[in-house]
């Protein structure tokens, strides 16, 4: 039996590969210090957990509405009106089982053979391997590490065109970290609001930054109708595993993610839901916390690593993953990704695996104790006069 050819364009998401290959020489006894997955290392704060608690014990345990409990959506609605000076309903915004299937459902409800759809690259995987597997035409626009990894605005102009129908935007950024500056969102904005197109705006990172406050460019005039605001609870609450997001968009797309969430999903789980009320109407105070803490790592890490001889790291202004250069090392990243995890014990992901314009550099997500990121930086810098000595890795 042949899979459907359409399953040709989906690929896999790097960092779980690397995961697996991390786990399985752990399981021989060896010693890996794990940078490569994105998710917080903190516990999902107690009073998320308990108001789970409670709902299972209340009986919410059976199927809900597909776009969500309706009190959800009103904490959604009121969060995000107040966080991106915008006005919206509780009817703009659908719950869906992570943030993941926004872009899912989003992509699948919109777009057809032949749309284009600008995207960032280095960028989220799931954008890519989403447009090919619908058959759309991917148009990747580069990142640019001399701008904090934000966009060439004159590229990005050049690359929109009457087919253009999505362009993606993730600030703050996976892989880089990279914050899109407030001049740059509203030449964006300007370059787009009169075009037949629709922004996914992917702001799962919102609330973790340590200079400027990320923006949405659904605050700018004319933007809030064309924009899909994408954003969730795993990075600000750390709840990966919980699988609960949320997209806010003009009321005819949510009728079309209904519709896809009845014939997949049928609904987020209810209790869960719950629980996404009370992180959201409750005290803030551990995500800042959290954020702080990673500002923290992000400073000794980041510094840590431009000590490394061939190692060139901007500070990234958002997210929690450092995206250095590597090219000075005389090695292709691929190379050193797996050499590093191999040889060194430290876990990271080729930054090439995050498009063509990532490689070159290295992924290292620095959601891990400062005391296993000095170590990680200690054991590269071993490992580093291996590869300066004879200009290879081996
Ligand atoms: N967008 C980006 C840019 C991400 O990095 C991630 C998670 N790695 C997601 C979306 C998906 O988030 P979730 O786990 O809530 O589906």
């Amino acid at each position: 039996m042949k899979l459907a050819e359409r399953m040709s364009g989906l690929s896999a998401e790097s960092a779980f590969e690397v995961l697996v290959r991390a786990r399985a020489l752990e399981a021989q006894g060896r010693s890996v210090i794990h940078l490569e997955i994105g998710e917080p290392d903190f516990p999902t704060p107690p009073h998320i957990v308990e108001a789970a608690k409670r709902a299972l014990d209340d009986g919410w345990t059976h199927y809900g509405p597909p776009l969500g409990l309706y009190e959800l959506r009103e904490a959604v609605a009121e969060t995000v009106s107040a966080s991106r000076a915008i006005s919206v309903a509780p009817e703009n915004v659908s719950i869906v089982p992570g943030a993941k299937p926004i872009v899912f459902f989003s992509m699948m409800a919109l777009l057809e053979a032949g749309d284009e759809v600008i995207y960032p690259s280095p960028g989220f995987p799931i954008y890519e391997s989403m447009i090919r597997y619908l058959g759309a035409t991917p148009v990747p626009v580069p990142l640019i590490e001399s701008r904090a990894f934000s966009f060439d605005l004159d590229i990005l102009r050049d690359k929109l065109s009457d087919r253009t129908k999505m362009l993606v935007l993730n600030s703050p950024e996976n892989p880089t970290g990279g914050v899109i500056p407030e001049s740059d969102m509203r030449a964006i904005a300007e370059m787009v609001r009169d075009r037949d197109l629709m922004v996914l705006s992917d702001e799962i990172y919102s609330r973790i930054y340590y200079e400027d406050p990320p923006l949405s460019i659904a605050s700018y005039p004319g933007m809030l109708e064309k924009t899909i605001l994408l954003d969730g609870f795993s990075k600000s609450y750390a709840m990966t595993g919980w699988r609960m997001g949320y997209g806010v968009m003009p009321l005819w797309l949510t009728e079309a993610v209904g519709r896809l969430t009845v014939n997949s999903n049928s609904c987020t789980a209810s209790f869960t839901q719950r629980a996404g009320i009370a992180a959201l109407r409750g005290p803030q105070d551990a995500v800042n916390r959290m954020t702080a803490e990673f500002h923290r790592r992000r400073d000794a890490f980041c510094r840590g690593l431009n000590r490394i001889q061939g190692f060139r790291c901007v500070f990234p202004g958002g997210a929690f993953y450092a995206f250095p250069n590597v090219e000075g090392t005389g090695i292709r990243s691929k190379e050193l990704a797996a050499f590093l995890l191999e040889e060194a014990g430290v876990a990271c992901v080729n930054g090439g695996t995050f498009g063509e314009h990532g490689d070159g550099h290295i992924r290292f997500s620095y959601a891990n104790s400062l005391e296993n990121l000095m170590e990680a930086v200690a054991r590269i810098e071993k490992a580093a006069v291996r590869w300066s000595a004879v200009g290879t890795p081996a």
